[in-house]
């Protein structure tokens, strides 16, 4: 008999966990959705399906094709269109949503941060700020220095999009990053701004660490709005927990996750 259908919207961390984890879930079966953005993403345990479903009715029509049940929404903190679109689709089908939103990075005590809204303007504040600048935004988004003054050193996890500023290094890298070699990373490279994301999580931070401790200014991308009334929990085993008592209440007491 096929399983219980759930789509976890991955692309994270969260979302290679999720998959792992729900596999592993007699009476589940997990299809984890990924844009397809990796080159050569890890492989997951249950199904795969790979590109964008077509905005909000495709999405629709996918969920009501493969009878989903509940979804997990565990996409980056920055992957705002695909969190849009899964609450308009989970909300027209009447399916149970929650959103894995891993919590904010705040500022500690010797921080220097300067938030801004949008990755354009970071690049100019940056360019403001200092001539040697660690830009981390991802590659998709990288472009947005490409008229800066500076020097920039352009890390990120596949090769960068789009036009670059003139003065450059790509560095191509995959966290989790420690903090000495964070350290040695600023040091090498003289950088005097680290422009970021406000991804969150504990596998990039060190850069923050080691912004600190070096007295360099970080140019922080804040997060886009989450749409309103959208259920989140702050990690894995909270969405884990918050799928068992949907199913509980679908099935009567299988399947559950936990
Ligand atoms: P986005 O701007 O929110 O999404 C743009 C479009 O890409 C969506 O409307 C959707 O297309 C498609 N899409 C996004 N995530 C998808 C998924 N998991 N499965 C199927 N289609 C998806 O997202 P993004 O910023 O391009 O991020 C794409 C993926 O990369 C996400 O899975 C995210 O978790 C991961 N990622 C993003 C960042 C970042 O900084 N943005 C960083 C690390 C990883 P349709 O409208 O056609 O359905």
């Amino acid at each position: 008999m096929a399983g219980i259908e759930i789509l976890v919207l991955g692309g994270t961390a969260e979302g290679r966990r999720l998959a792992s984890e729900l596999s592993a879930v007699q009476g589940l079966s997990v299809t984890t959705s990924l844009a397809g953005r990796v080159e050569d993403p890890a492989q997951l345990p249950g199904q795969v399906r790979v590109g964008g479903f077509g905005g909000v009715n495709g999405l629709l029509a996918h969920l009501i094709a493969n009878r989903v049940r509940a979804v997990v929404d565990a996409t980056h903190p920055f992957a705002a269109e695909m969190t849009h679109h899964a609450a308009k689709a989970c909300e027209a089908a009447k399916i149970p949503l929650v959103r894995v939103d891993r919590p904010a990075w705040t500022p500690w005590r010797g921080d220097v941060w300067h938030e801004v809204d949008t990755v354009a303007a970071a690049a100019s504040l940056a360019d403001s700020l200092g001539r040697r600048l660690l830009v981390t935004v991802g590659r998709q988004e990288a472009s947005a220095f490409a008229d800066v003054a500076a020097w920039c050193l352009i890390r990120c996890v596949e090769e960068p999009e789009g036009p670059l500023p003139v003065r450059c290094q790509v560095l191509l890298d995959r966290g989790p990053f420690m903090l000495p070699d964070e350290q040695r990373l600023l040091a090498e490279h003289r950088i005097d701004v680290l422009v970021t994301k406000n991804s969150g999580g504990g596998s990039t931070i060190a850069k923050l660490w080691a912004a600190r401790e070096a007295g360099i200014p970080v140019v922080m991308v804040t997060r886009p709005r989450l749409p309103p009334g959208l259920h989140c929990v702050p990690d894995v085993e909270a969405a884990i927990e918050w799928l068992g008592s949907v199913l509980r209440g679908l099935v009567g007491g299988t399947a559950d996750p936990r």
